[in-house]
């Protein structure tokens, strides 16, 4: 289904699991700002989806991070005056519709996403939220008709899979949902974690490893500590050939965050000690920081401010939920 008449709809989200980690700055945060421009833009805080490990945070932390996340939308340069920001538990529409796409998803495609296998074998005991959770987000994008989703590359599995619910649900009930399509950037797809640099850079992990990342809100001497402290090899200086996955980490950052190009970044550090390369990755993070965390705690001043936000949000986004689930309801045959 194409609609030639409107904009492109880009719809993503960020999960309030922990602190918001430079990996999900770069790969999503500073991606969601450009679309905003020419797209008609929608950005959730994908609380809902924090359930799918029951225990790893708890509800007065739950309720904080929510509003933190909200805010460093703010701070990264989401406009709510361009885009909508809302909370997903606010809009129950996500989880009835979760249900119907449920029903039509085979076990076997949601057992080999990639993600689950990682997450579950961290876990004593699985729970079938964090099975089940892909459909949630499917149902999170197909909600909104949505044609693009800005993620990091660890989601495209999971955009693939909400492509292929959507087919199926249309192939069984007739053309109902539009097929959304992933948007990867090309460099800082996949932040590395600075102190394993074989694991994706991630919140969740970051609540339990100093050094894994580097917190959008942590403060200098921190920021300071992880890249100072961040894993590269024996070798005394840097060089492009064999250049291990942690180096390459670090000069990904670099990059991304001074737009420079690789050949120019090689020039700069090469025959250089490693120490040259993260004292500038620290100085990029703090001009790229800084100016965030200042916005930051300005909105946070005014809660108020933060409520006002997610409830125009919400009350902007509901006819269009309304009406794709009431016709996702009417093609299986029920709903008023
Ligand atoms: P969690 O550990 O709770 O899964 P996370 O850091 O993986 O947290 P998510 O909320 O799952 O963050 O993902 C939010 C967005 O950030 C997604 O678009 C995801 O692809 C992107 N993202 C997450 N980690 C990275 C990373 N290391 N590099 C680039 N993009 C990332
Ligand atoms: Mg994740």
């Amino acid at each position: 289904m194409t609609n030639q008449s409107r904009k492109q709809r880009v719809f993503s989200g960020v999960q309030p699991t922990g602190n918001l980690t430079l990996g999900n700055y770069i790969g999503a945060l500073s991606q969601w700002v450009l679309h905003q421009e020419e797209n008609e833009t929608i950005f959730c805080v994908v609380d809902l989806h924090t359930l799918t490990i029951p225990e790893s945070i708890s509800p007065e932390e739950r309720k904080k991070k929510i509003r933190e996340v909200v805010g460093l939308y703010l701070a990264c340069g989401i406009d709510p005056q361009k885009a909508v920001i809302f909370i997903q538990s606010h809009m129950k529409q996500h989880t009835e519709l979760a249900w119907l796409l449920t029903c039509v998803t085979p076990l076997g495609w949601l057992e080999r996403m990639t993600q689950f296998k990682s997450k579950a074998k961290k876990q004593e005991s699985v729970g079938s939220g964090l099975l089940m959770y892909p459909v949630l987000q499917a149902a999170d994008i197909l909600l909104y008709e949505t044609d693009l989703v800005p993620v990091g590359e660890d989601q495209k599995q999971h955009i693939e899979l909400a492509c292929d619910i959507a087919q199926r649900f249309n192939h069984l009930f007739g053309e109902t949902f539009r097929l959304p399509k992933a948007v990867i950037p090309k460099q800082g797809a996949r932040i590395m974690g600075f102190d394993d640099p074989t694991t994706k850079m991630s919140k969740s992990i970051a609540q339990e490893k100093v050094g894994h990342a580097v917190g959008l809100l942590d403060n200098e001497k921190t920021i300071k500590k992880t890249i100072m402290s961040a894993v590269t090899d024996s070798k005394l200086e840097f060089s492009i050939e064999g250049a291990s996955p942690g180096v390459l980490n670090l000069l990904t950052v670099y990059e991304v965050l001074t737009q420079t190009s690789r050949s120019e970044a090689v020039e700069r550090f090469s025959g250089k000690g490693y120490g040259h390369l993260k004292k500038d990755v620290f100085e990029a993070v703090m001009a790229t920081l800084k100016p965030i965390q200042q916005k930051y705690h300005a909105y946070n001043k005014d809660p108020g401010f933060i409520e006002s936000i997610v409830v125009s949000g919400a009350s902007k986004i509901t006819p269009l939920a309304t009406k794709i689930m009431n016709n996702a309801l009417k093609a299986t045959g029920m709903g008023q």
